[in-house]
């Protein structure tokens, strides 16, 4: 179905088709030059030490458990209320996910009351889940870590540039992992970063990246090394330097992109505010956030009723999703399933509607007049 209104549209233009161009003309495409620099942008406007280029966020994620040292049995403490992507990389070390509900209907971040509940002698680190782009309570997470010696990672895949208390997202924890694919703030195809202040972490990502050789073919070329050594099992996760060329030109304009997607959802605050039987999460929120998605929560309602919604909103032309069906629900997670009432609520009455930078003020109004129709009509 061709939507009027898409769920997302990417911020392409004549930029990133030249910088991908430009790149394919200097004749070097693997990890090179523009991932070097990418690199270096990235770490700089997040503020992180360092900030190493993946071929996209899953594996970041898997780095970053082998970087923080988790492993077999080793107990994880996680959201449900997440892309799958997130508690599959826990399982690539072969540890065990223990699913954490979240706040409530107005914050869909992980509840640092809960984690607490859920700590063991077996909990080795925390993994939390920006959503949207806003900022889980890492005051209270982190203490949390201090208290029980956890090692905290945070999936920033959805706050690229988000403030917590003069700090960006994804460098409070230990890592911080963000992806590029498609959809998010920051577009190549695919493509992650893993971003760290530890300098023993970014060297050893660094390695494993590269299939655990202590040069890589870039290096070699430019007559910094001419023979290398295997120090450990190490991947094949690395970024390309036609996608870090995009990348850059992605970094660009993100500024600008998060700036109107902050104007676009205090558009939508306002409207829906007067509509009833909508919940807002995060309304009240103040903090500047990147506004990678739009959700909305629907009061006293259930799974049929937003199915319906999100199916009369199609036929208007009107493309929405839902982030996300809860992940301890999921058939290959039965073993680790718990009761999570509040995602439970969440993950049956979620709807996200279309935010992306271009979205005009009249789109705005029509998605909202409709949604109220619908509803209340
Ligand atoms: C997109 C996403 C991922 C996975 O990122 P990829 O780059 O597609 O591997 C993981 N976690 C969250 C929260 C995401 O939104």
């Amino acid at each position: 179905m061709d939507y009027k209104i898409p769920l997302f549209d990417l911020n392409f233009d004549e930029k990133e088709e030249r910088a991908a161009l430009v790149a394919i003309q200097s004749k070097w495409i693997s990890t090179g030059p523009k991932t070097i620099a990418f690199e270096k942008k990235f770490a700089e406007m997040l503020h992180a030490d360092y900030a190493i280029a993946l071929t996209n966020c899953t594996v970041a994620l898997h780095l970053a458990f082998v970087l923080a040292d988790v492993g077999s049995e080793d107990e994880v403490i996680c959201p449900s209320l997440t892309f799958v992507a997130t508690i599959n990389a826990i399982r690539y070390v072969n540890a065990i996910p223990v699913f954490a509900d979240v706040i409530s209907y107005d914050n869909l971040t992980i509840d640092p009351e809960d984690i607490r509940r859920k700590i063991s002698a077996k909990t080795k680190a925390i993994i939390v889940m920006h959503y949207g782009g806003f900022a889980c309570n890492m005051d209270k997470i982190m203490q949390i870590a201090k208290d029980y010696n956890l090692k905290v990672i945070e999936d920033a895949c959805h706050g690229p540039l988000s403030d917590y208390k003069g700090r960006k997202l994804g460098t409070i924890g230990d890592i911080g992992c963000f992806s590029f694919f498609s959809n998010k703030n920051i577009s190549t195809g695919e493509g992650g970063m893993l971003i760290t202040n530890n300098e023993e972490y970014a060297t050893r990502a660094k390695l494993l990246r590269s299939h655990g050789m202590t040069s890589m073919s870039y290096e070699r070329s430019k007559g910094h090394s001419t023979s290398y050594d295997v120090l450990e099992l190490g991947y094949n996760y690395r970024m390309d330097d036609i996608r870090s060329a995009i990348g850059l030109a992605q970094l660009e304009k993100l500024e600008t992109d998060l700036i109107k997607r902050a104007e676009i959802r205090k558009m939508y605050v306002e409207l829906l505010k007067d509509i009833s039987g909508i919940i807002v999460p995060f309304a009240d929120y103040s903090e500047f956030a990147s506004n990678y998605i739009f959700p909305i929560v629907l009061k006293d309602s259930n799974s049929e009723k937003r199915d319906w919604l999100r199916n009369e909103l199609a036929n208007a032309g009107i493309q929405t999703s839902v982030h996300y069906p809860a992940v301890h629900h999921f058939s290959f997670y039965r073993d680790y399933y718990t009761e999570l009432p509040v995602t439970d609520y969440l993950t049956n009455n979620l709807i996200t509607l279309p935010m992306y930078a271009k979205l005009t003020d009249e789109e705005i109004y029509f998605i909202t007049e409709k949604l109220n129709s619908i509803l209340n009509g």
